[in-house]
């Protein structure tokens, strides 16, 4: 599930005969290495306190700058998803049972971080009867518990379409709730085969539907195959399920063995893309080259989701 892919390999180009040409990176996607000792920090923590990052097993190309100004995104529920998405470098196969004490250890590594917004996201476990919503709750309540006055933003799976396990998380009342749609309708048996497009809309409306003030938030990958009118049609979608913010991002080949980059899209492009998409009426859109969903979370949060904050704050 995590989120839009990240590309430590690609990209390639498979021409009409089977060989495979590198298409040169961009000038735009190029990005320093990591480095500094902000970066090492966070790794260090991260690895004492065994948690696992979609930072790191996404491969995202932000990690240098990211980590180096000290935010992470904590994936919880094991390093194993049960699916296997064709964008995504997460490994996949039968997760190991699950450490009941990983929402305490995520709400210390946030604390310890001194953040002021955490985003947290899972692997896909559709072998647990509830995906893992419970989890998600406590570790929501632990960080709350831990580090007063945070911002919590969760990125769930889409549970198989359970609106109990959707409950359980929103009763739990992170400041966003963000679940990605990651590609248009068409591209999803190749790009994301356990997935469904209109399961995916659903389950962002249905977040609203308990009658919680929380802000929604989805993502969508860009160079997957899509065409231009195909995006447009996403994003009409997202808002018509009434999402408040969208981000839009450059996929790119986490590996080989994944699916390869189609095209390239212009920083130019993207910025169209955010101008159309606030036409809408998003409360908040992130476009660029290597947006990602939790690129700048806090700031795209910023405005957005105001208003469930003020209602969070005015419940005794
Ligand atoms: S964009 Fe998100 S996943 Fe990538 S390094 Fe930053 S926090 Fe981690």
């Amino acid at each position: 599930m995590p989120q839009t892919g990240g590309g430590a390999e690609g990209p390639f180009k498979i021409l009409g005969h089977g060989g495979m040409v590198r298409k040169p990176r961009p000038e735009w996607l190029k990005v320093r290495l990591p480095h500094g000792e902000g970066y090492f920090n966070l790794k260090r923590l991260v690895r004492a306190q065994r948690l696992n990052t979609v930072c790191e097993d996404a491969r995202c190309p932000n990690i240098g700058e990211c980590w180096e100004a000290g935010t992470a995104t904590f994936m919880i529920l094991g390093d194993v998803c049960t699916r296997a998405c064709k964008f995504c470098a997460v490994k996949t196969g039968r997760p190991a049972e699950y450490d009941l004490d990983e929402p305490q250890r995520v709400a210390a590594a946030i604390q310890k971080l001194d953040l002021k917004y955490a985003v947290i996201t899972s692997v896909d476990r559709d072998d647990l009867e509830d995906g893992g919503a419970y989890v998600f709750a406590q570790t929501i309540r632990k960080t709350r518990a831990c580090c007063p006055g945070i911002r919590i933003e969760v990125l769930i799976p889409d549970f198989q379409g359970s609106v109990e396990a959707l409950r359980t998380v929103v009763e739990a009342r992170p400041d966003v709730l963000a679940h990605n749609v990651e590609t248009v309708p068409r591209l999803y048996p190749i790009a994301r085969a356990g997935s469904r497009y209109a399961r995916s809309l659903r389950h962002l409306k249905d977040a609203k539907s308990f009658g919680i003030e929380i802000t929604t938030k989805s993502s969508v990958m860009a160079g997957l195959g899509e065409r231009r009118d195909e995006l447009l049609e996403v994003m009409n979608d997202l808002r018509e399920h009434d999402v408040d913010i969208l981000t839009l991002g450059q996929y790119l080949q986490p590996t080989k063995r994944h699916l390869p980059v189609d095209c390239y899209y212009t920083p130019q492009e993207f910025t169209d893309l955010r101008e159309y998409a606030l036409s809408l009426g998003f409360r908040h859109v992130e476009a660029g080259p290597l947006v990602r969903s939790s690129y700048h979370a806090e700031k795209q949060a910023g405005g957005a989701c105001h208003d469930s904050i003020a209602a969070r704050a005015s419940r005794p």
